[in-house]
């Protein structure tokens, strides 16, 4: 198991599950919750639980200055109440740094369910989170996650009009994802390269499933040359036949003659052991939690590997999920998926000013929206 990841800033690359499901150490466990929240500057914590649904529930808000937190349910058989508490702390915070940099108007925030996401009678479970949902008035809006799929978001929305990604709304955020991802490339390719263009560039795509694919297709199209893997070799087959690709061994992904590396299956996949294989110029992908450990951030930009947050990168999902809470059409989602080139190319700048990795630029950049917004709204209108 992997050691705890202090971190200084978002959430969103600390391996949650990994980290937090080890309980903490006593010497961990001196602080007391208020401390835990004031860490952070988490503004409250809930905690509901209903013994005959079988519930026991957290849900954590960080930030709500730039409007309600949103974040998805996780259910989880965490090791103790303790370690389920320090997941929903740091998932909750890297939803607010995440809505921040995509210029939505969401604060951040998540919830746990302790318990097997297996479960089968799932009503009662799902009906009595509904519940805690409402008892926030709406400082909370959730959504899915890790164990909790749209059939989940129904029960839940019987209790509670706080939910989205409902069954027959904004669906799959795939699209919408790997477009953003793949505008984030481009954004990347201009920064290094000076031009966008991606005709005859390589790209080495670790994971092809549902973002994967459709990243892949959008590469393909501006007729880039692929390298993928997967541990799924129907889906490998699928890219091969479909865009091209040339099809590697798992481990080989990190050691290919490269210009970009695009992860879009696991988090920490930057790490000691595949760092000093890379041959790219670029990493940028849709996986979370790209980052093992913050120095690995450090290591790539020591090395003049150009990296793109997970967090800046990837919010096309999150767009996904404002679009259907403001009833959007899919072309605005997208539109605004595709603003994560712009982004990019802020974080980017604020990097090269201030001389600070991107990873540490990204965090910058979405305190800044937070502090200027909360500004804006200080007075009495
Ligand atoms: P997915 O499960 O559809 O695809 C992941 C793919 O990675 C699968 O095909 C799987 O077989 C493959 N894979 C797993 N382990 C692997 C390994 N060791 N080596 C190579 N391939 C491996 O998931 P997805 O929805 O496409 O998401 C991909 C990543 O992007 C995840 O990290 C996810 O958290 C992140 N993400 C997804 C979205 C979204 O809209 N779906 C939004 C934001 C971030």
């Amino acid at each position: 198991m992997k050691a705890p990841v202090k971190s200084s800033a978002s959430s969103s690359r600390v391996n949650s599950i990994v980290t937090a499901s080890r309980a903490p150490r006593a010497n961990e466990r001196s602080e007391g919750l208020f401390a835990q929240l004031a860490e952070h500057h988490h503004e409250q914590v809930s905690l509901y639980a209903d013994p005959a649904a079988g519930y026991r529930g957290i849900i954590a808000i960080h930030n709500t200055q730039l409007g309600p937190a949103l974040g998805g349910t996780r259910v989880w058989n965490y090791e103790s109440d303790e370690a389920a508490l320090i997941d929903a702390l740091r998932l909750a915070r890297g939803m607010t740094y995440k809505a921040a940099v995509a210029g939505l108007n969401l604060g951040g925030g998540k919830s746990v369910i302790i318990g097997d996401n297996k479960l089968k009678d799932r009503e009662p479970l799902f009906r009595a989170h509904g519940r805690h949902v409402e008892s926030l008035g709406g400082r909370y809006i959730t959504a899915e996650d890790v164990g909790t799929s749209t059939a989940d978001m129904e029960f839940i929305r019987a209790e509670t009009s706080h939910v989205t990604g409902l069954m027959g709304k904004s669906g799959d955020p795939s699209p919408v994802t790997a477009f953003g991802v793949y505008r984030g490339i481009k954004a990347c390719a201009k920064y290094r390269y000076g031009s966008d263009a991606l005709a005859g560039k390589t790209i080495a795509m670790q994971g092809v499933g549902h973002v994967g694919y459709y990243l892949a297709e959008l590469l393909y199209n501006e007729e880039a040359r692929l390298i993928v893997t997967d541990i799924d070799p129907a889906r490998v087959q699928r890219v091969v036949q479909d865009f091209k690709a040339t099809a590697v061994a798992l481990d080989a992904i990190y050691s290919q003659q490269a210009d970009i590396f695009a992860p879009c299956a696991l988090g920490a996949i930057i790490n000691d052991e595949t760092l000093p294989q890379l041959k790219v110029q670029i990493v940028a992908g849709a996986a979370n939690n790209v980052l093992a450990e913050e120095r690995h951030g450090d290591e790539l930009e020591a090395k003049g590997i150009l990296y793109a947050p997970d967090y800046v990168i990837n919010g096309g999902g999150l767009i996904n999920v404002n679009a259907e809470l403001h009833g959007w059409s899919l072309e605005r989602a997208h539109n605004k998926a595709g603003e994560i080139y712009d982004t990019i190319l802020r974080v980017f700048d604020i990097a090269r000013e201030h001389r600070i990795p991107s990873y540490l630029a990204a965090d910058r950049l979405a305190e800044q929206r937070i502090a200027t917004v909360s500004r804006v709204r200080q007075n009495f209108v």
